[in-house]
């Protein structure tokens, strides 16, 4: 997911995953510029949410990188009890890519236990679909690919092969491209798959990778 939001914040860079995808308008063109800050604003600013959320259900700060947008705090009244109570900064956007790899770092060790929270699935949903839909956004098109980092869940081969969203709001077809399995993932299986392998796998590795 960091890796993405480095692509989606990059205003010129090519990103290399998409230079494959023939014809269209070049990666980073300025009119695509907007819709992808806003992607990568609408990611980071949910995980900073999750984050935040995680923190209180196990009792720890979360933290507040300085590379994200925060919301200028304020007063609201409680709509049934009419009494006035303060509302925190919430994070709504990201300067720098680095937020999210401080978030995805801090969040990352924790993930065992946020998983027994009721909310879980809720958050793994929330982020699975911010991120499908950034990566619809971004990537106008992208060629099918061989998942490499997670196994199908019926035969255990890296034989998951994916087409993806042609149109925000689409979904992707994922299927074991293996003949004696076959299997072929309902899109909510997969959110799954890839929700976990997102934030356990690929965003640690990425963070490692970072700090290194
Ligand atoms: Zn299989």
């Amino acid at each position: 997911m960091p890796a993405l939001v480095d692509e989606l914040m990059s205003g010129d860079d090519a990103p290399s995953a998409v230079s494959s995808s023939g014809g269209g308008r070049p990666p980073g063109s300025s009119s695509l510029y907007p819709q992808q800050r806003a992607a990568a604003d609408e990611l980071a600013a949910a995980l900073a949410s999750w984050c935040i959320q995680a923190g209180e259900h196990i009792g720890v700060e979360a933290p507040r990188p300085s590379g994200l947008w925060w919301s200028a705090p304020g007063r609201k009244i409680d709509s049934e009890t009419g009494e006035a109570y303060l509302v925190e900064a919430e994070p709504v956007g990201i300067r720098s890519a680095s937020a999210l790899t401080e978030l995805v770092r801090w969040i990352d060790p924790l993930l065992d236990r946020v998983a027994a929270a009721p909310w879980a699935p809720e958050m793994l949903a929330d982020l699975s679909r911010l991120d499908a839909g950034a990566r619809a956004r971004w990537a106008v098109e992208e060629p099918e690919r061989r998942v490499q980092d997670i196994a199908c869940p019926s035969c255990n081969a890296y034989s998951l092969v994916v087409t993806p969203v042609r149109v925000v709001g689409g979904q992707e077809q994922v299927t074991c491209s293996r003949i004696s399995c076959g299997r072929v993932l309902s899109s909510q299986d997969w959110e799954r798959l890839r929700a976990w392998s997102v934030l356990v796998a690929r965003m640690s590795a990425k963070a490692e990778e970072t700090s290194a």
